[in-house]
C-alpha cells in the first residue's frame, strides 16, 4: 500500500470533532469534502498515486474522495489509466517549517 504525507491537511478540518463523530458511528466511512482541501493538497493527492492493477506509481486518479475509517484517513479514486478503484492510506505528519 502506498503511503504519502501531507504537512497541512489537518489544518483544514476540525479533526477532534470528526473523530468524535466517528466513535458514534463505528466502522462507517466519514467522507470529507475533497474540494475543501487546499489546491496544493488536491493536486498532490490526485497525482501522487499508486495503482495495484497497472502496478505503477503517479498515474493519477479521477473522482478523488477522502474519508476517515477506523481513525485513519484514506484517499479513494479511480486510476486514470485503467479506471480501477484504488485506496491509499493518508499518513499525516506535522512539520514546523
Ligand atoms: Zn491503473
Amino acid at each position: 500500500m502506498a503511503v504519502f504525507r501531507s504537512s497541512n491537511i489537518l489544518a483544514n478540518y476540525n479533526f477532534p470533532l470528526i473523530a468524535s463523530l466517528y466513535t458514534m458511528e463505528a466502522m462507517k466511512k466519514q467522507y470529507l469534502n475533497f474540494d475543501d482541501l487546499e489546491q496544493f493538497d488536491q493536486e498532490f493527492f490526485i497525482n501522487d498515486s499508486w495503482c495495484n492493477h497497472c502496478y505503477e506509481a503517479d498515474l493519477g486518479i479521477i473522482e478523488p474522495k477522502i474519508y476517515i475509517l477506523d481513525e485513519k484517513q484514506y484517499l479513494e479514486g479511480n486510476c486514470k489509466v485503467c479506471g480501477k478503484k484504488q485506496t491509499t492510506e493518508i499518513v499525516v505528519t506535522y512539520l514546523n517549517d
